[in-house]
């Protein structure tokens, strides 16, 4: 390794490594695979740049875009290092010159499409040569997790099987839980060494706050910083424009921004917010790619963001400079149904359902009540601190509770049921639901059966959430969100350790007319086990992250038998209807006679197989569903809520 420092500091002029560039040179050098995951502008090229030079042969880089190839090659011959791309973009002799100085031995580095690598063509070529490693550079391309798949990536793990000793990189700046380890399974890495880091941002103070008055909340956030730029990201297009109208005739100098302007509008409200010209830019996602503004001052979501990882992209354009900023998000759980109808509209079922996964781990993170840089950096595997101070979380922190014996209790529970299982079948355990799926498989016979009963379901989903976050449970998303225990489940387990956890804030509080309630203050804080307001809350409460994943699925049940019998959705139940089944999750039909919509009639007709699907809720979203797209029926600008007639 001291070669390696050494190499760094006369070849590539830096002083130091970056943290992780040592344990994944090192690691290369050994001749293990490596999975390295740092956001964009961490110094991901470095890690298998400069062993190329320390190792015989050439390393051999897949890389999809021609432009970036391009750039890193200028990069690396400014720095005196042999290195040629190979693409489409040469001419014959050109690209004649760059196989012959590949063919001699000469190349230190060669980079190549993907596609290209593959070939049969390219592979015979590298049959006969000496090589260093392979680096598979955007490596998320390689998953249908990830947001950018590329189906010729897939073919990328010809390389393993045909040149096993050769060590492998594969770098990127975004990928899920789920989609690293498709990533490593895709690519047949070696029981690679898993690399995480460079994503904590800490001068960027990550905020949620109920979302009540949106343009209200948004003045006030600006009032205070009259001259500093932001950006504004709001779910649809009319949201944009409405959002910016609102926010100029306040004074201030908004503009929207979105993919249904022409070019030139666009370039121009790019030009403006780069000069200072325009402070705010209210934006779909289409805004921001290649916008390099250092000092923006504040990201604002005003609409649930659809991912963590559109969300973290997003949120990381502000304070760019280092200087302090501010990402906030205004968050309402209908926007949650607003996305979910968005989801519901795409084409692809499979792509549909890992965009549901992501949507659901967004409205864990935004009904979270542990320090939010945590469990930002939790998703992309990185180690945290134990709170960050610069966060809602921490700076108006929730009350705390003792919750070692609750939290044994669950993850007590999570080990009996065999790590097999999602959150609601843990809490039906927990509980001591009589359901048949749970007697079937034996777990009311389990020591965990019912020791939770005091508690209600919320609370103990709550917690199951809480110590996701905390990083004592994750969620397999692959596989229905099965719950498994980690390495620091271990220690709270026999009794070493405890553990106080926040009271969740009430985000999704309903509306009242004469408060504003624009930041998450101890009047949304509300008791769990104490529960005031439990009886006004049945028809107000909107639902929760699991309640609303469940009304999903009850969705897609309706709309099954809908199709089926050729009549339209709302025949069979309503939304109201689906919305309280997933909030009551009745267990008999005389639970089910109870809830508004459901008559006799219904019952007989519909309730078998809704009990059914309600008490297999917990497996996950139903497979295989979807036969006619269904209208979305969350529309305007209401709350999901809002479309509900107050029961009298
Ligand atoms: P990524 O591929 O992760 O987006 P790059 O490899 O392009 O990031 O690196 C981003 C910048 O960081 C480059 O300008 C690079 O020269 C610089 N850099 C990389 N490693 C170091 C280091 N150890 N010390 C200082 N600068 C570094
Ligand atoms: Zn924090």
């Amino acid at each position: 390794m001291s070669s390696a420092l050494d190499t760094l500091r006369k070849r590539f002029g830096h002083r130091e490594f970056r943290p992780l560039q040592g344990e994944a040179i090192e690691a290369l050098l050994a001749g293990r695979d490596v999975f390295l995951l740092m956001p964009t502008g961490g110094g991901k090229s470095l890690c298998y740049q400069l062993p190329a030079l320390l190792m015989r042969g050439t390393a051999v880089v897949a890389s999809p875009l021609v432009a970036l190839m391009k750039d890193q090659v200028d990069a690396l011959e400014g720095l005196g290092v042999a290195a040629a791309a190979y693409n489409s973009s040469l001419d014959g002799a050109a690209a004649r010159r760059v196989l012959a100085r590949l063919h001699a031995g000469e190349l230190d580095l060669v980079y190549v499409a993907p596609e290209r690598l593959v070939s049969a063509e390219f592979l015979a070529r590298l049959d006969g040569l000496e090589l260093a490693l392979f680096a598979i550079d955007e490596a998320h391309c390689v998953s249908q997790w990830g947001h950018d798949f590329r189906p010729e990536y897939r073919q990328l793990d010809v390389l393993g099987q045909r040149y096993p000793g050769v060590p492998r990189i594969a770098l990127t700046a975004t990928a899920d839980p789920h989609t690293r380890e498709d990533v490593a399974a895709q690519l047949g890495l070696a029981e690679p060494l898993f690399l995480a880091g460079g994503f904590d941002r800490p001068n960027i103070r990550y905020r949620v706050v109920p979302k009540s008055r949106p343009v209200d909340q948004l003045l006030e956030l600006t009032a205070g910083q009259p001259e500093a730029s932001g950006i504004v990201y709001c779910l649809t297009r009319r949201r944009t424009e409405e959002v910016a109208a609102a926010l100029a005739e306040a004074g201030l100098q908004a503009g929207a921004y979105h993919a249904g302007l022409t070019a030139v509008e666009r370039r121009r409200v790019q030009e403006r917010f780069l000069t200072g010209d325009l402070r705010t830019v209210v934006a779909t996602v289409a805004f921001g790619m290649g916008i390099d503004k250092p000092d923006v001052r504040y990201v604002v979501h005003h609409d649930l963001p659809l991912s963590v990882e559109a969300y973290y992209q997003e949120t990381g354009r502000a304070g760019r400079d280092g200087l302090p900023a501010e990402a906030l998000l205004l968050y309402a759980p209908g926007d949650a149904g607003r996305a979910f109808a968005l989801i519901e509209r795409g084409r692809n079922h499979e792509q549909q359902r890992i965009e549901r996964f992501k949507l659901r781990a967004m409205m864990a993170y935004a009904e979270g009540a542990s320090c939010r840089r945590q469990a930002l950096l939790h998703y992309f595997g990185e180690e945290a601190p134990a709170a960050c101070g610069n966060c809602d979380v921490c700076l108006d922190p929730p009350e705390t509770v003792d919750a070692t014996e609750e939290a044994r209790m669950a993850l007590s529970c999570v080990f009996r049921v065999g790590q097999r299982f999602g959150a609601q079948y843990v809490v039906d355990v927990l509980v001591g639901s009589t359901k048949e799926r749970l007697q079937a498989n034996g777990h009311d016979k389990l020591p965990t059966w019912g020791v939770g009963r005091h508690h209600p379901r919320e609370r103990w989903v709550a917690l199951l959430r809480q110590l996701v976050h905390a990083g004592y449970l994750e969620q397999d998303l692959s596989r229905y969100a099965v719950l498994k225990l980690t390495d620091r489940a271990g220690p709270l387990l026999r009794g070493e350790e405890t553990l106080r956890l926040a009271l969740p804030r009430h985000v999704g509080r309903p509306r009242t007319a004469g408060r504003s309630g624009t930041s998450g203050s101890a009047g949304q804080r509300r008791s769990l086990a104490g529960d005031p307001g439990r009886a006004s809350r049945r028809e107000e409460r909107p639902l929760s992250a699991a309640e609303e994943e469940l009304f999903e699925e009850l969705r897609s049940l309706r709309r099954r038998l809908a199709a089926e019998q050729g009549v339209p959705a709302y025949v069979v139940f309503n939304d109201r209807t689906l919305r309280e089944l997933a909030r009551r999750r009745p267990g008999s039909p005389g639970e089910l006679l109870d809830v508004p919509g459901v008559g006799p009639a219904k019952l007989d007709r519909y309730g078998a197989v809704f009990l059914e699907a309600l008490s297999d809720s917990s497996k996950g979203p139903a497979s295989g569903q979807a036969l006619a797209p269904e209208q979305p029926s969350l529309i305007g600008d209401a709350d999901v809520r809002s479309q509900q007639p107050p029961r009298q």
